[in-house]
C-alpha cells in the first residue's frame, strides 16, 4: 500500500501470466479484458488458458498429488502449508481486498471480510485436517474392518465472478487439505484475485505443480477440465444451467460432481414480526453485494396484515441506500460487475413493467452524472405481480426484490417452495415455535432466523432442488474431496473354505 495513492493504483495488477502446472506464463489461450466497472476501464488484459494449457496442468497436477512430496505428508505436515497460505493472505488483505473491489465493484468493507474469511478457510481446513478420523467398523466376524479416506487425484475447482476470493478458497482450501491437486477455473470477467491468491501459495511453499490457474471462458477451458479424463471431481459454484451441463459431462464420465448453484430465496416477514429488524435484514439480504449473491433475499414474503407498511418501509429504506464506488468509505451499493451484466437485470426490470408490476423505487441507473460511465443499477423493488411472473421466478443476480402478500403458513409455503431453486430463506418472526415449523416446511439448504447472510465456515453450506447437489464447509467439506475405501485385516487362524478339504 503507498500512502496518498489512488485505489485503482494500490490495486497492483497481476502481469499477464497464469500459472500452469507450476510454471508461471502467459495464457496460450484467449486473451481476456478485465475492466473496472465503476467506469468500464480495461484494467488489465489476461491470456486465459488454452486447451493444451489444461492438459499440461493436468498432467503435472497428477505427478505432483501423486509424488510422496504431498499423497504421503502426514496431516500435520500438510496442514503447515494450509496455515502457510492462510498467513500469506492475512499479510497481503488489503492489497487483495482492493484488487477484489477493482475488478468486481463490490465495497471494500466487503471485500476486506471476504479476504479474512478466505484466509479463515484454509486455517478451518489446516484443523479438520488434522482433526478428522478414519474409523473401524465394528466387526462381523473373524476379520477386522475399517473405512479410510484417500485423495481423488486431481480436482477441478470451477468459480462465478461474484465473490473470487471466498468461492476459489472454499474449493482449494478443503482440496489441498485432502491431498489433492487443483485446476482452479475463475471467472472470465475476475481472474486477478485468483492470480494473486496462485502466488501467495506458491510463496506458502506449496509442491510444484500442484495447483494451476487456468482463467479463460467457461465453454472453453471450464468445459476442457471437466471433460478431462485425468481430472477425477468438479467442484462447480455458478449458474443452474451451467451445473446442469457440467452435471451431464459427470455423469458420462462417472464422475463425482459438487454443484452450488443459483437462487431465488424467499425473505419473510410474519405478522408478530420486529419491524425495525425485518426491514433491516431484508434490505441487507438482498441489496447488499448489489444483490450479485446466490444467497439474495430477492423474493419479499409479508402477511397481508403488514403488507404495505413492511413494504412502504423497506422502499424507503431502498430508496436511501447509499450508491457509488465499491472504494468509497460510505458505499453500500457498488456497481454490478459489468455493463452486460447491469443491461440483463435492466431487462428484467422492463420484463416486470411489461406485465403489469409497479415498480415502487429505483428501476433505472442513477441520475447522478458522476456514476453515468459505470455499470450502476439503483436498488429497485417491484410488486402488483402474481408469483408465476417470471422476475418471481428467475434468478436475476442483481439488487431487485419482488414483494408479495400472504394470508396464512399454508398459502406462504405453497409461494416459497412455488421454486425450482432451493437455497436459502430469512424467517422474521418472534415466535419460535412457528419458526420451527416454518424452518422445517420451506425447502431451502439454509434458514435464517431473525438474522440473514450470516455465514460460518464451521456450517455446511448448500442447495435443495435445482440450486444444487453436494455440501461444503463444515468437518465433512473435506470427504468431498476424498475417496472412502474399506479394508478387511483377516484374523482368522483357519484356512477360507474351498481351500480347507
Ligand atoms: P456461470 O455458470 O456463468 O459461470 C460460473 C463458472 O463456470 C465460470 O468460471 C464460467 O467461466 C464457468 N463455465 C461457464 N460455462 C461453462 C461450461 N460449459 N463448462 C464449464 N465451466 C463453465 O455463473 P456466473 O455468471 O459466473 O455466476 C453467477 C451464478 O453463480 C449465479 O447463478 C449464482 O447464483 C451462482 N452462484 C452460486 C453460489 C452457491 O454457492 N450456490 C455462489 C455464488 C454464485
Amino acid at each position: 500500500m503507498t500512502p496518498g495513492a489512488t485505489p485503482r493504483e494500490n490495486a497492483v495488477v497481476p502481469v499477464d501470466e497464469i500459472l500452469v502446472g507450476g510454471g508461471w506464463r502467459r495464457g496460450s489461450g484467449e486473451e481476456l479484458a478485465v475492466t473496472d466497472p465503476t467506469d468500464g476501464r480495461i484494467i488489465a488484459r489476461v491470456h486465459g488458458a488454452s486447451v493444451a494449457d489444461v492438459d499440461e496442468a493436468v498432467h503435472r497436477g497428477s505427478m505432483a498429488a501423486r509424488s510422496g512430496d504431498w499423497r504421503d505428508l502426514l496431516p500435520a505436515q500438510r496442514a503447515r502449508y494450509l496455515h502457510a497460505i492462510a498467513d500469506r493472505i492475512e499479510g497481503a488483505a488489503e492489497h487483495l481486498a482492493q484488487l477484489q473491489t477493482l475488478n468486481t465493484g463490490k465495497a471494500l468493507a466487503e471485500t476486506r471480510a471476504l479476504v479474512a474469511s478466505a484466509a479463515g478457510t484454509f486455517r478451518y481446513f489446516g484443523s479438520v485436517l488434522e482433526t478428522v478420523e478414519d474409523v473401524v467398523t465394528p466387526p462381523r466376524g473373524d476379520y477386522l474392518t475399517m473405512s479410510v479416506h484417500e485423495p481423488i487425484g486431481v480436482v477441478g475447482a470451477i468459480t462465478p465472478w461474484n465473490s473470487p476470493i471466498a468461492s476459489d478458497a472454499q474449493k482449494l482450501a478443503p482440496a489441498l487439505a485432502a491431498g489433492n491437486a487443483v485446476l482452479l477455473k475463475p471467472a472470465a470477467w475476475t481472474p486477478l484475485v485468483a492470480l494473486a491468491l496462485a502466488r501467495l501459495i506458491e510463496e506458502a511453499g506449496v509442491p510444484t505443480g500442484l495447483v494451476s490457474v487456468l482463467p479463460g471462458r467457461g465453454e472453453a477451458i471450464g468445459d476442457a477440465i471437466v471433460r478431462h479424463p485425468g481430472v477425477g471431481k468438479v467442484s462447480f459454484t455458478g449458474g443452474t444451467e451451467t451445473g446442469r451441463a457440467i452435471g451431464r459431462i459427470a455423469a458420462e464420465k462417472i464422475m463425482p460432481v459438487s454443484l452450488e448453484l443459483g437462487g431465488k430465496s424467499p425473505t419473510i416477514v410474519c405478522e408478530d414480526a420486529d419491524i425495525d429488524r425485518s426491514v433491516a435484514g431484508v434490505l441487507f439480504g438482498i441489496f447488499s453485494s448489489s444483490g450479485q449473491s446466490c444467497i439474495a433475499g430477492s423474493r419479499l414474503f409479508v402477511h397481508a396484515s403488514r403488507y404495505e407498511t413492511v413494504v412502504e418501509r423497506v422502499v424507503d429504506g431502498a430508496s436511501k441506500l447509499r450508491v457509488g464506488p465499491g472504494t468509497d468509505s460510505g458505499t453500500q451499493v457498488g456497481p454490478l460487475v459489468t455493463a452486460e451484466h447491469r443491461d440483463r437485470v435492466a431487462r428484467y426490470v422492463e420484463l416486470a413493467r411489461a406485465e403489469g408490476g409497479t415498480v415502487r423505487c429505483g428501476g433505472r441507473a442513477p441520475a447522478d452524472p458522476a456514476l453515468a460511465a459505470g455499470s450502476y443499477y439503483l436498488p429497485t423493488v417491484i410488486d402488483g405481480l402474481p408469483h408465476s411472473a417470471r422476475v418471481c421466478q428467475e434468478e436475476i443476480f442483481g439488487p431487485v426484490l419482488v414483494a408479495l402478500a400472504f394470508t396464512d403458513e399454508d398459502d406462504l409455503v405453497r409461494q416459497a417452495n412455488d421454486s425450482a431453486y432451493g437455497l436459502a430463506c430469512g424467517l422474521w418472526t418472534e415466535d419460535y415455535r412457528r419458526a420451527w415449523r416454518l424452518a422445517r416446511r420451506i425447502e431451502a439448504g439454509t434458514v435464517w432466523i431473525n438474522t440473514y447472510k450470516r455465514l460460518s465456515i464451521a456450517t455446511p453450506f448448500g442447495g435443495m432442488k435445482h440450486s444444487g447437489i453436494g455440501r461444503e464447509k463444515g468437518v465433512q467439506g473435506i470427504r468431498a474431496y476424498m475417496r472412502q475405501k474399506s479394508l478387511y485385516w483377516g484374523l482368522a487362524e483357519e484356512l477360507l473354505p474351498w481351500a480347507a478339504d
